[in-house]
């Protein structure tokens, strides 16, 4: 049987519909609940608060781009797809603004209330349907936060800060030093100075 069309992406129409207008939350009337009903969620939504980890995460009310799918089975709802997030923070070593888009995959399914997937289930092992709504927001929050690095750097070999002057190492012109080496350890600093032939 011929799949019903589905709207083109950001139907402005669907939008007054939402339940208490959560931009996060699929109105699953939207879907119908025949196994193999299918549609495409493109929306740009704004991140809610609070996701991230000490240094780094998604500003409140960024706009965070879900590239899903949304299919009906048997047991609920399997929602699939590509999220883009961006996040910002602070290098863990020289505390420079660090900015980034992450772009993160997704699949999970949401029983249905009732469903064999939710009566065999751990209450935490399953995202369920609430009713006739799924948030997506639990999903791409969780998704988010364990990819999100608990040292975040600027660059993969950024090289902090000058311990003596506190600017950032990668600034400053390769010889930069505040070396006033007492001269018992002249001889030991040498030694542990990176040869630069070759
Ligand atoms: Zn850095
Ligand atoms: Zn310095």
């Amino acid at each position: 049987m011929p799949a019903a069309p589905t709207p083109r992406r950001g139907a402005a129409s669907t939008d007054a519909r939402r339940p208490g207008g959560d931009p996060w939350k699929v109105d699953l009337r939207e879907l119908g609940r025949r196994a193999g009903s299918m549609r495409d969620w493109e929306k740009t939504v704004p991140a809610p608060e609070g996701w991230g980890v000490e240094m780094i995460g998604v500003p409140e009310g960024a706009p965070v781009e879900l590239h899903l799918r949304l299919e009906s089975v048997m047991e609920g709802v399997l929602v699939s797809g590509e999220v883009e997030v961006p996040v910002t923070g602070q290098c863990a070593r020289c505390l420079d603004p660090v900015e980034d888009t992450l772009h993160l995959d997704v699949q999970e399914l949401y029983a249905y209330e009732g469903s064999t997937t939710e009566a065999t289930s751990e209450e935490d092992e399953v995202r369920r349907i609430d009713g006739e709504h799924l948030d997506l927001a639990p999903l791409v929050r969780d998704t988010v936060v364990l990819t999100l690095p608990l040292s975040p750097t600027c660059t993969p070999d950024c090289s902090g800060l000058c311990v003596d002057c506190g600017q950032r190492i990668d600034d400053l012109p390769a010889d930069h030093s505040h070396e006033q080496l007492d001269p018992r350890w002249a001889g030991l600093a040498d030694r542990f100075t990176p040869s630069k032939e070759n």
